[in-house]
């Protein structure tokens, strides 16, 4: 992983609250307050964002004492894995967004009272978190005109399989399909951008022969809602506060969370190896039939816009972080 200079990353965050211009480099992190928060700047039109796989601790930061606390193992190196076969593959970058503060500390997927629980420093933190996500989408838009998001994390329920999580609860993926296609659920989905431009049903979209589901479980991995199983067996996650603050149709981004087991997926580095050429194999045709867009990013907006540099909004800074 490289790194700008201290300096540099340094200088963004001291303007306090300021829209700056910035110079990224594609590929390289930069990083928040203390180094808790990464972002890693690409330019293709997927952002990945693991917030529960961080390991720092600091003292300054109170343990949280109430909400989940456990790490999902290994899901910010799942998430590196991703981006490096991506770019072994295309040559290009997605967006990453790591929260690497333990999640005893913050929890970046909760409003902001539950996430930091009064610490102003983790505060800080969730703050960038969503900054960097906000920033990373934009930049999507702007050169691909979509931002595809997947808030990666990992789930210890019994069945082994990948859990996609489009803000439907198990009970509402139970509802009959006349009901799902109406306006009240394709609305509070993360896929509204998609159904909208889409020749598919929303349900054709949650689990037909053409859902993330039904792709992912063609390169080898079991998932719900699929064909397979359209009403996840409970308990199932149905995306959480990132998915449902940052999939916004009218702002062209959409995506959904993804949940992933453990055994055979991220427990061994060859394994989250395996997992992340599956995923790659899998949006790449999710991608052309959904979004019209290679995930190599083909199809630009802008053909022969430049790619080596980006302009930056900071994360609004309330408070400088305690030393
Ligand atoms: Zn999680």
């Amino acid at each position: 992983m490289k790194r700008l200079p201290t300096a540099i990353a340094a200088l963004l965050l001291t303007f306090t609250g300021q829209a700056v211009a910035g110079e990224l480099t594609l590929g390289n992190s930069v990083f928040g307050q203390q180094n808790f928060i990464e972002y890693v700047p690409g330019d293709l039109p997927l952002i990945i964002a693991a917030p529960h796989g961080g390991r720092l601790r600091p003292e300054e930061i109170p343990d949280r004492t109430n909400g989940v606390t456990d790490i999902d193992a290994n899901t910010q190196e799942l998430a590196r894995t991703i981006a490096a076969v991506v770019h072994a593959e295309t040559g290009r970058h997605i967006h990453l967004v790591i929260c690497r503060l333990h999640r005893s500390k913050l929890d970046a997927n909760r409003e902001l009272a539950e996430a930091a629980q009064g610490s102003a420093v983790a505060e800080q933190a969730w703050k960038e978190h969503h900054a960097f996500i906000d920033q990373a989408c934009e930049d999507a838009v702007k050169r691909h005109g979509v931002a595809f998001l997947i808030d990666l994390h990992g789930h210890g329920h019994a069945d082994p399989r990948v859990e996609l999580g489009y803000l439907h609860n198990a009970l509402a993926l139970a509802d009959c399909d006349e009901a799902l296609n109406e306006a009240t659920y394709v609305n509070s989905s993360s896929l509204r951008w998609i159904v909208e431009r889409s020749g598919l049903s929303h349900t054709e979209l949650l689990r037909g022969p053409l859902s993330f589901g039904a792709m992912l479980e063609a390169n080898g991995f079991r998932a719900t809602p699929s064909p397979r199983m359209p009403v996840p067996t409970e308990p199932f996650f149905r995306g959480g506060y990132t998915i449902e603050r940052h999939c916004d149709a009218t702002r062209n981004v959409t995506g959904f969370q993804i949940e992933a087991n453990r055994p055979r997926l991220r427990d061994t580095a060859e394994n989250r190896l395996v997992f992340a050429r599956a995923l790659l194999s899998t949006l790449k045709t999710y991608f052309t039939v959904h979004l019209g867009l290679g995930v190599d990013g083909r199809k630009p907006l802008e053909p022969g816009a430049p790619i080596a540099r980006l302009q930056t909004t900071v994360p609004a800074q309330t408070q400088q972080p305690s030393q």
